[in-house]
């Protein structure tokens, strides 16, 4: 990878998914490189639970490079509701992936964690020296964990065997082919759907918890831009944290005021308080990042909720829901 005219298989798993979409988009759009060849892998492609599943389609593929997306993801709701199956699947899907890539030869692997997997009780910002720090919030507790042993996998890979596994701290993602599942998805979908009802029915629509909860959105296409620079040129075992600053965090209610304005929708919206707010906030330092890249420009908020409204509006009928 890099500058060097060695060709090389980039096999993406979760290639179907949010992410795995906005990289296959930057890659068609003017990120790709002759010598790459990229696969974007799904759960039609290998179970990835299943050891000897995921062993075939390394066998098959033959990748020389691997982005890990591949992951049982969901929303605070989806995780509540499930948290030992998140635990469970996201755990087998790691170590799977993880010891095929080794084991077929793979020297590069960049995996994803996610700034929801940070201890609960802690100081802001919060830094990629901080991950194992102490509990992480109840309601994902077990999303967390799965995904914290990937930092140590990549350490015992690269201390062990000289690997260079490493691994992105993305915060909340939204973007074009997102999960818009009203109970088991992410806010910024979840509202985006709940305003197309609300719109059809001319009706408020409801925001779940207080409003008050903070968060750092990332546009997935932003995001796919930066996950290609670190498996090019990033080369720490140790995370690095891909998210907007920390004056760019918003409250979930000015988050749902921007989504009705992409939405163009005029009715107002209510708040349920008996619905949880998960954590408070988790407000991530991207100092590390902007030492890498200090001239990288995020898209505005209100523009990429703008493309990802228009998205789901035009693509209603197949988006995920
Ligand atoms: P997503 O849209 O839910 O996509 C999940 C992907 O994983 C799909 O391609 C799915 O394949 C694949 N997958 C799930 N279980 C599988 C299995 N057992 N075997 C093979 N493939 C399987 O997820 P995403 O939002 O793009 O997330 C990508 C990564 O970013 C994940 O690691 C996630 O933890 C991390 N992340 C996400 C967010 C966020 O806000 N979304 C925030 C921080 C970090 P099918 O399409 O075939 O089902
Ligand atoms: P989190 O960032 O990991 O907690 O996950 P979410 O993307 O699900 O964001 C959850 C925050 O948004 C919480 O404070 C929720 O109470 C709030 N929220 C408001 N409305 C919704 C909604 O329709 N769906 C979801 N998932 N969360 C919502």
């Amino acid at each position: 990878m890099g500058s060097d005219c060695e060709s090389s298989v980039v096999l993406v798993t979760g290639g179907t998914g949010l992410v795995g979409q906005a990289i296959k988009y930057v890659v068609e759009n003017g990120s790709g490189r002759k010598n790459e060849k990229w696969i974007f892998g799904s759960s039609k492609d290998a179970d990835l639970t299943d050891r000897a599943s995921t062993e075939a389609m390394f066998l098959k593929y033959k990748p020389t490079h691997v982005i890990h997306l591949a992951a049982k993801v969901g929303g605070l709701f989806g995780n509540l509701s499930a948290n030992l199956e998140f635990l469970r699947k996201n755990i087998a899907i790691n170590d799977n992936v993880l010891a095929m890539a080794h084991k077929t030869g793979v020297q590069n692997v960049v995996s994803c964690l996610s700034t929801c997997i940070f201890p609960d009780k802690t100081t802001y910002p919060i830094n990629e020296t901080m991950v194992h720090n102490g509990p992480p919030h109840d309601s994902n507790y077990g999303y967390s964990y799965a995904k914290r042993l990937i930092d140590i996998l990549n350490r015992g890979y690269n201390n062990e065997h000289g690997r260079n596994y490493t691994s992105i701290i993305p915060t909340n993602v939204f973007g074009p082919e997102d999960n818009f599942n009203i109970q088991q998805g992410h806010v910024l979908p979840g509202l985006i759907h709940k305003i197309y009802l609300a719109k059809l029915e001319g009706k408020p629509f409801t925001v779940w918890g207080t409003g008050k909860p903070r968060r750092q959105f990332i546009y997935s296409r932003d995001l796919a831009r930066l996950i290609i620079w670190v498996l090019r040129e990033y080369k720490e075992t140790e995370p690095i944290i891909l998210s907007v600053g920390e004056e760019d965090e918003v409250s979930i209610k000015e988050a749902a005021e921007q989504v009705a304005i992409a939405m163009d929708f005029k009715e107002g919206f209510l708040f349920d308080t008996d619905k949880a707010d998960g954590q408070y906030k988790k407000t991530a330092d991207n100092t590390k990042l902007r030492k890498y890249l200090p001239e990288f420009q995020f898209t505005p908020f209100p523009q990429a909720l703008k493309e990802t409204c228009d998205w789901f509006v035009e693509n209603y009928q197949r988006a995920r829901k």
